[in-house]
């Protein structure tokens, strides 16, 4: 399937091609054709499968088709539990949007009302606002929610989550019934259903499994070593496999690029992917590892989401995820349809407790085994008491705050995915937690 036969605006097709998508992700090939149809959706999709063009796609298309001559009422809403994923869809929007004539602006706390007051009295035709800063300009009455032929309904279970139903059950009441309602989530629990069940008309449903499955032609290697002997282990490891391309996965984006200058200097071909890179720069990496010219793509988790690389041989973890789920999203580019695959992973001494998840949530032990030259000065261990790294870009603290769950534990279906490489701050939701108890209207 192509975006073309989806029948996609030229203008928008233009866009995608200069982002170098080349196909729809399977939750896009879903989706459109649902959203284009006008009907109201239900879809069970995570971050990194292709969500936010989903729903962008299609609203722009739609859009476009009935550009208003005069002044701009909001003409779609895009409700989002943050203000990360909020910049994020708007950004996206912006580049997909790119060539059509329709303007967006974002609504969310911790920034000043003022410019956001005047973004809205100028016109715009999408809005995409976390739900407590919207109720804000609800009450001073500077939003006009009169317009809204679409409601996209971003990360609905995270919303509800964080405590945001009554503050979603307000703005559903202020805008007009008829409309398009469109409800992404990350599974399709009981209360998500609910709110489908009073808010929408009769929503067609689409879903699309994440990865949380390890294919079992994959075989799982730890080669136990000293932190800083890591990076000789792996040109070591890379060199008894120079003809093959791999991916290696780095928990930060400097330590991506520091790599990526090693193996450079070493007379490897290898490039880095990460959220600092612009997009040209990514995709030219991208394009540069599926032609052959870069043989060594190091990526950070969250740029690796969503990218089209799959089938590899070999996929090495320098060093192991924060999250245990984020070893299966990196390990699943590896041994598909079948085909055999090899996760390497090189662990020193202060991540055996990231290895001790990893084993759990893979329910198989994985052996060690120690490549000579490198033997550890520090055995791994695995018990309750095993260390875990301090520094990194996903602390533990950072995770904690959106569930109340400890880092390390497991939601049953996966973690969603953070919205910067820094980790997903629920800033708006810590925000909104200390706010309950006080009356509905600053739910
Ligand atoms: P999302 O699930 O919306 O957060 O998207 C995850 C990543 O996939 C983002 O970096 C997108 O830019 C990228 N992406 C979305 N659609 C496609 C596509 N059809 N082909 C390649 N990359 C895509």
């Amino acid at each position: 399937m192509s975006f073309e036969s989806l029948g996609l605006e030229p203008a928008l097709l233009r866009a995608l091609a200069e982002q170098g998508y080349a196909n729809p992700t399977p939750i896009q090939a879903a989706a459109i054709p649902v959203v284009l149809e006008g009907g109201d959706l239900l879809a069970a999709a995570q971050t990194g499968t292709g969500k936010t063009a989903a729903f962008s796609l299609p609203l722009l298309h739609r859009l476009s088709k009935t550009a208003p001559a005069g002044t701009r009422r909001p003409r779609a809403l895009i409700l989002t539990p943050t203000r990360e994923l909020a910049a994020q869809v708007h950004d996206n929007l912006r580049d997909y949007g790119k060539h059509l004539r329709i303007s967006s602006t974002t609504i969310f706390g911790g920034v000043s009302m003022g410019p956001q007051v005047q973004a809205l009295r100028r016109g715009v035709d999408i809005i995409i606002a976390t739900p407590g800063r919207l109720i804000d300009h609800m009450q001073q009455r500077s939003v006009d929610l009169s317009g809204i032929d679409v409601l996209v309904l971003d990360e609905a279970d995270r919303m509800l989550d964080m405590g945001f139903l009554p503050a979603l059950k307000r703005i559903l009441a202020a805008v007009p019934k008829h409309r398009q309602t469109l409800l992404f989530s990350a599974t399709f629990a009981p209360p998500i259903k609910a709110l489908a069940m009073q808010f929408m008309h009769q929503p067609r449903e689409v879903s699309v499994t994440p990865p949380n499955t390890v294919a079992n032609t994959v075989t799982h290697h730890v080669h136990p070593v000293d932190a800083a002997k890591k990076r000789d282990l792996l040109l070591h490891v890379l060199s008894q496999d120079s003809c093959r391309q791999t991916l290696v996965f780095s928990r930060t984006k400097h330590g991506a690029d520091k790599l990526v200058t090693f193996l450079s200097a070493a007379g490897m071909r290898a490039a880095a992917i990460h959220g600092n890179k612009s997009q040209n720069a990514r995709t030219r990496a991208l394009s540069d590892f599926k032609t052959g010219r870069v043989t060594v793509l190091v990526a950070t988790d969250i740029a690796a989401r969503g990218i089209d690389i799959d089938q590899l041989p070999i996929v090495i973890n320098f060093d192991l995820p924060m999250v245990a789920e984020d070893y299966v999203h990196r390990i699943g580019r590896t041994g598909r349809a079948g085909a055999e695959g090899k996760a390497v992973s090189l662990v020193s001494h202060d991540e055996s407790g990231l290895l001790r998840d990893i084993r759990k949530l893979l329910k198989q032990d994985i052996a060690f085994s120690d490549v000579p030259g490198f033997e550890p000065s520090h055995p791994l261990r695995t018990d309750a008491a095993a260390p875990r790294p301090v520094q990194g870009q996903r602390q533990p603290q950072q995770r904690q705050g959106r569930q109340g769950r400890p880092q390390g534990s497991h939601r049953p279906h996966g973690h969603h995915g953070g919205h910067s490489q820094g980790g997903d701050r629920p800033a708006e939701g810590n925000r909104k937690r200390q706010r309950r108890g006080r009356p509905a209207a600053k739910a």
